[in-house]
């Protein structure tokens, strides 16, 4: 069947067609046979240049060979025990020898189970219930935060079948605004459990902080015993070596990981100082477990990726994340476009409009008839960028000089014919 006819045909059986909402684009998706290095195909012979990278685990390519020896080795020992298995202390000294703020970490399944573990745990430390979070910020699919901003920045459900109760809990403020935040904590500081922050917004396409924003974060949580939580469930293994709290030089108290973590397998962490993770169970009271937590298939895709990220491996990567966004620009200005390329690093986007962009307001203004128009032409040209505006794009360590080229030249086309 072609992408086309298995969609009739998954849309009986998958809510919308898809097992999560960002996948489902017009007139329908591309059903993928597989990924090899920096490449994707679908079910009807075409392949692209995959920059979506399954929204950011990719980062070594599709189908690593290390990977797929480790796998394939741990595969036919058996794939989850229920017991402790070496690796796990394997993979937790790499992640806190690279992590400034971690001391000890908990593994879990994905990202939401971080964040959500995260907060809970947060609130057993501080004895508080509030939270802050940032406008159009992602921290997964969770009460907590499926939350907008109501009125003083009062949370609202984001989805159907949150409570008010619950969302109210939550306060959604504008990113890189420090005069309602410094408000917000002279008013609610000791209610507030935690900040919890993307230090650099990629689920609202790739918005950075304004210089000092973190440090801001850090003081004002500091002044007001806030636990800040740096959410780098994308930065993570993917910015630097240390993440962003490296990048940045801003150690939080909590963090949290997954995507890249899991080195493509499902998995999640978050992790602190000693003082904060003895409080989980079972050396504390605040309850968190996990039938496939720490599970040896995503600890062994962990331990293989980071083995492999070495600093030389972020320089290279950083490097081509630089060329593939100086190409971009160019293009803008060549064509005389009022678009703003952003990213850093190895994470890159297009916003359509042009200007200061600061939040998530301010991301909402761009042009989004344009951007599915841009997005359409690099699909049908080769490259797969992931079908949103408020999404990231990313490169992996096995898109070469060439492919960034190829990709650079099929943006330039597209932007010309949306634009002509
Ligand atoms: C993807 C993401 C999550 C959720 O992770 P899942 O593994 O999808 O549950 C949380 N926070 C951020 C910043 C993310 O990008």
């Amino acid at each position: 069947m072609n992408s086309e006819d298995l969609f009739v045909e998954a849309r009986k059986y998958l809510p919308g067609g898809v097992d999560s909402p960002v996948r489902l684009f017009s007139p329908y998706p591309f059903f993928t046979k597989k990924g090899q290095g920096s490449m994707i195909w679908d079910v009807d012979g075409n392949c692209y240049i995959d920059h979506c990278l399954g929204y950011g685990p990719v980062i070594l390519g599709h189908g690593h060979e290390d990977v797929v020896k480790v796998i394939g080795e741990q595969l036919s020992m058996g794939t989850i025990y229920g017991t402790p298995t070496e690796n796990e202390i394997e993979l937790a000294k790499m992640v806190v020898e690279r992590t400034p703020c971690v001391e000890m970490v908990r593994f879990v399944n994905s990202g939401s189970e971080a964040t959500m573990s995260a907060i809970r745990l947060a609130r057993g430390f501080t004895g508080r219930n509030k939270i802050i979070k940032f406008d159009g910020a992602y921290h997964g699919c969770h009460d907590d935060v499926l939350v907008k901003s109501g009125s003083d920045g009062v949370g609202k459900p984001d989805s159907l079948g949150v409570p008010e109760d619950s969302a109210k809990n939550t306060f959604s403020i504008p990113f890189n605004d420090e005069e309602t935040l410094s408000h917000l904590v002279d008013k609610h500081g000791k209610e507030i459990a935690a900040i919890i922050v993307e230090p650099v917004m990629g689920n609202v396409g790739c918005l950075q902080p304004k210089p000092g924003f973190l440090k801001f974060l850090r003081e004002v949580t500091n002044e007001n015993d806030i636990l800040l939580i740096f959410d780098e469930v994308i930065t993570g293994f993917r910015l630097a070596y240390g993440s962003a709290q490296e990048y940045f030089n801003v150690k939080p108290d909590l963090v949290t990981f997954g995507k890249i973590l899991g080195g493509g397998f499902p998995i999640g962490a978050f992790g602190g100082g000693k003082k904060i993770m003895n409080m989980i169970a079972p050396s504390g009271g605040v309850y968190q477990a996990g039938t496939f937590n720490g599970n040896p298939i995503s600890i062994s895709g962990g331990i293989t990726t980071l083995k492999v990220l070495n600093h030389s491996v972020y320089d290279s990567i950083n490097e081509k994340g630089g060329f593939l966004r100086r190409c971009i620009s160019d293009s803008i200005a060549d064509l005389s476009l009022d678009l703003s390329s952003v990213g850093l690093g190895s994470m890159f986007q297009i916003y359509f409009r042009g200007g200061d962009i600061l939040n998530y307001e301010d991301v909402k203004k761009s042009d989004l008839d344009k951007f599915n128009s841009y997005f359409k032409a690099l699909l049908k040209n080769g490259v797969f960028i992931p079908p949103s505006q408020f999404e990231c794009c990313f490169i992996s360590n096995a898109h070469d000089h060439e492919t960034l080229e190829k990709t650079a030249n099929i943006i330039h086309n597209a932007l010309k014919k949306v634009f002509k």
